[in-house]
């Protein structure tokens, strides 16, 4: 036990704090396209798709209660055809049926006024099956065991894409029942929301009719059919099944238990139980990179489900873990009370992406969750510690509030970013940090009582966390979700044992940016001492009772959302105290020093003077972080002066530890231990170390006549940097592989390996790849991504992306449109490409991508700077070093 002191010393007033504006959610003040006379209660659905011509028909009733007297019904569609539309019976006219494209409305227009109470519409429409995961869409993939190729049907619909499956009222406050009855081949499982209710042959297959929905927002509906199988278990009255396609549910077994754990957490967590018969963790092979957590039926990429003990990695493993927390804490947080509109789209993500987070900390405290790296190597993500992930957004002149107005369909998707997801769950861990995680609990469960089965705003939740603590939750949360941003403390040692605090916004490439002040919830400690608390209101603070000669350590644990600055006296002490900080502490800092260096605060000296002052350890997280910036410093010298001697020093930075660990797997090891391993291992790779690059060369040689003779944990780092320096024999052999096997984890690897390529002849080779259907259509995009950040080449992959821009775009997702084409160019690091980009845009791209290209320009022109004034930097800091010649 702790004790925190709450300590208020000094109140500088002048500087204006943001205060909260948003008010409480009421359906009618709920921004939207859609008018508010007309609620739908009660949707029937029926959907038979035509697997051979990829269409669909479909008939729906739909029961609405009109609340003023109307002359038009007015709702979302998209992309369907409108057969026959009738109102209470009464079929009304071809010309009475408006479709508006460009703003995805329908408007029925009626031959009288509708009175006020209930009325029924009923719709006949047809629609497309897509290739990419948009509405009702399909995939290929190859049958385990079989190796036959199939065939299945799934759907997506989150933000704005249940439209494209039925005509609906399709806006978050919209809130329905929702009964659906398909037309599935036979012999196939169709699974929706709901329970099956009722089977039935019929001409072409049988009908399955499904139990409706409680009240709730059509963006959760979901649809998933084929020759799929489930295992399943039980948790108080819910059933808890997995369900895959055939030969590979028992591979679920881990994500089953796992749910099973999660589900009984949350439902003593929220105070509410889970409210469904049945939650179904669904893989899907294709056709959508992520998760979605429709209610009772969440569906998942395949690998962010299913776990092969033989051969999967702990990283996938734990992937699993935290994807299936994420979306289980959303069948409360998003389904069970769900955001009134897109602009408070954080209220789902950030919370969810919290609470995923605690729960799989408190179940896997080895994983180190807080700390460690989250999410895997992907050329989206640049540094996947989810604080480190939002701080580096936030910082520059491109971010936008957690809450940001939303009106567009393209707007909605794209607050899918960072800032809602990681900046929102960072702040919410402050904050409980700040208010106790009881108190902050029983807030949690006010505001599931008092609107369940219902939507809301931010304020709300502040609402009921404040009536939990007594303390002005608005009051210090207006700051940090309605400015963009977020600041850094600068720390200076006063006379008379004080330390002085100031604050001020913390930027990156991001000149005249406006001041913001923030109520900060600071934690500190004197070193060896018990850690304190002080909300920091002002631009100013003091901390009294600091002695001049010891440490003080600012941000306990790293668990607050700001950058700490400290003047020289206070980092030498600091210095010295390092043997007595532990790992989240050190972790810090070092996150901390390395922004000082990115952001022009300071020089590269003060983030290896840390580095090389810590103790050799294997410590996973304090590791990982060393690693990630050498990583991006190479990627960001690759072809400049000085490259070569960069990867030197690099390499006499991670060999010791490698030394300690070595290639092969220890009895009794440390759970970090094979992680950091297989990182190092790819890292040192990247860094051309001549000794790992023979031992990953012999170990893959080993394993083209046994498999198995590769350590699941080491198999993606080893191929990688087999791939990354393969001649044309091991290219092939490499992609034979990974046309062979039906694992989508497993011929992820190889692909990946393939990207990998530093040789522009094997790489003209690989992307190809991603125009046929080799790789499920999401993860064939992100190949070029790939090609882009890992093989040195942005350039190859953005001429081959630009030649073939439509093929691809074809391939994304709603969330993904926005964002393909500019994040090819995030991995160059000179100016002109910026304004090529600029050029691109303007003539090839929709006018929805300006903000994610504006993200592109500006992390070119910080790269282009920041590579400058590195290699000066380094130069003197490298030739200060007495290192030995390369081996
Ligand atoms: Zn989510």
């Amino acid at each position: 036990m702790r004790v925190l002191l709450l300590l208020l010393l000094v109140l500088f007033s002048g500087t204006s704090l943001v205060r909260a504006v948003e008010k409480p959610f009421t359906f009618n003040e709920t921004p939207g396209k859609l008018p508010k006379e007309v609620l739908p209660t009660e949707y029937s659905i029926r959907i038979v798709p035509n697997i051979d011509n990829l269409t669909f028909s479909g008939t729906e009733v739909v029961n609405v209660n009109v609340r003023a007297r109307v002359h038009q019904l007015v709702l979302n569609t998209l992309e369907l055809k409108i057969e026959a539309a009738s109102v209470d019976g009464k079929e009304l006219p071809v010309s009475a049926i408006k479709v508006d494209h460009e703003n995805e409305l329908l408007t029925l227009t009626l031959p009288s006024e509708l009175t006020t109470g209930q009325h029924s519409l009923t719709l006949r429409f047809t629609g497309k099956i897509n290739e990419q995961g948009q509405g009702l869409f399909y995939m290929h993939y190859q049958e385990q065991g079989t190796g036959a190729r199939k065939i299945m049907l799934g759907t997506q619909f989150e933000a704005t894409d249940a439209r494209r499956f039925f005509p609906c009222w399709d806006e978050p406050a919209f809130r329905a029942r929702f009964q659906l009855t398909v037309v599935v081949p036979e012999t196939w499982l169709a699974v929706s929301n709901m329970p099956i209710e009722s089977e039935e042959k019929v001409a072409g297959g049988k009908e399955v009719r499904f139990a409706a929905t409680p009240s709730m927002s059509s963006y959760l509906n979901v649809f998933v059919a084929g020759d799929l199988e489930f295992i399943e278990s039980r948790v108080g009255p819910t059933q808890v099944r997995v369900i895959a396609t055939k030969g590979k549910a028992e591979l679920g077994r881990y994500a089953l238990d796992a749910s099973a754990q999660i589900l009984r957490y949350y439902n003593d967590y929220f105070g509410v139980p889970y409210p469904l018969p049945k939650l179904d963790q669904i893989a899907i092979p294709g056709g959508f990179g992520g998760a979605m957590e429709n209610w009772g039926g969440i569906t998942y990429y395949e690998t962010a489900l299913l776990f092969d003990p033989k051969n999967s990695s702990s990283e996938t493993k734990q992937n699993i873990y935290e994807v299936v927390a994420h979306e289980m804490a959303h069948m409360w947080f998003g389904d069970l009370v769900t955001m009134a509109w897109w602009d408070n789209l954080w209220l789902n993500e950030g919370f969810a992406s919290w609470m995923g987070s605690k729960c799989s900390a408190h179940f896997n405290p080895q994983w180190e969750v807080w700390l460690a790296r989250t999410v895997p190597r992907d050329p989206t993500r640049r540094m996947g510690i989810a604080r480190e992930a939002a701080m580096e957004g936030d910082a520059r002149s491109t971010t936008h509030a957690i809450q940001q107005p939303v009106t567009t369909e393209s707007e909605a998707n794209s607050s899918f970013d960072d800032i809602t997801y990681k900046k929102g769950q960072s702040f919410l861990r402050m904050l409980e940090s700040f208010l106790g995680e009881d108190v902050f609990r029983d807030g949690i469960r006010r505001y599931m009582a008092a609107h369940k089965y219902s939507n809301t705003t931010t304020v709300d939740l502040w609402n009921a966390l404040s009536e939990a603590s007594k303390k002005p939750v608005d009051e210090i949360a207006a700051g940090w979700t309605e400015q963009p941003g977020f600041p850094v403390v600068n720390v200076k040692r006063e006379a008379g044992h004080k330390a002085g605090l100031t604050q001020e916004r913390f930027t990156v490439n991001y000149k005249n940016a406006p001041a913001l002040l923030w109520k900060i919830p600071l934690t500190y400690s004197v070193v060896g001492k018990a850690p304190a608390t002080l909300l920091m209101t002002g631009k100013t603070a003091v901390l009294e009772n600091i002695p001049a000669d010891r440490a003080l350590k600012v941000n306990q644990k790293g668990t607050g959302n700001y950058r700490v600055k400290y003047d020289a006296p206070s980092w030498k002490l600091l210095l010295e105290a390092l043997p007595k900080l532990g790992v989240a502490d050190r972790v810090n800092l070092l996150s901390d020093a390395w922004a000082m260096v990115y952001s022009g605060r300071e020089p590269i000296s003060q983030y290896f003077g840390l580095v090389e002052k810590l103790p050799v350890s294997t410590e996973l997280a304090e590791r990982e972080q060393i690693i990630n910036v050498l990583e991006f410093i190479n990627r960001l010298l690759i072809g400049s002066p000085q490259d070569e001697k960069f990867q030197h020093y690099a390499r006499s930075l991670l060999q010791p530890t490698f030394k300690a660990l070595g290639w092969e797997p220890k009895a009794g090891e440390p759970f970090g231990a094979g992680r950091l391993r297989a990182s190092l291992i790819r890292t040192l790779g990247d860094l051309n170390d001549q000794e790992i690059i023979a031992g990953c060369r012999a170990r893959f040689k080993a394993s083209l006549t046994d498999a198995t003779s590769l350590a699941p944990d080491l198999r993606p780092a080893i191929l990688a940097v087999v791939g990354r320096y393969a001649d044309q024999k091991t290219w092939n052999e490499l992609h034979e592989r990974g046309l062979k096997t039906s694992s989508i984890e497993e011929k992820q690897n190889y692909y990946n390996a393939l990207a990998e390529a530093i040789d522009p002849k094997l790489i003209k080779k690989t992307l190809p790849i991603a125009l046929t259907d080799e790789l499920p259509t999401s993860r064939a995009l992100f190949l070029v991504a790939r090609v882009a950040r890992d093989s040195g080449h942005p350039e190859i992959a953005w001429e081959f992306a630009a030649a073939n821009m439509k093929v691809l775009l074809a391939k994304t997702d709603a969330a993904g449109t926005n964002r393909y084409a500019p994040g090819l160019f995030t991995f160059f690091t000179d100016n002109s490409r910026a304004i090529e980009l600029k050029t691109y845009a303007k003539a090839n791209l929709p006018p929805a991508t300006a903000r994610e290209v504006a993200k592109a320009i500006d992390e070119i022109q910080f790269r282009a700077e920041f590579k400058k004034r590195l290699a000066t930097q380094l130069n003197t800091w490298i030739d200060s070093k007495n290192l030995t010649k390369q081996h």
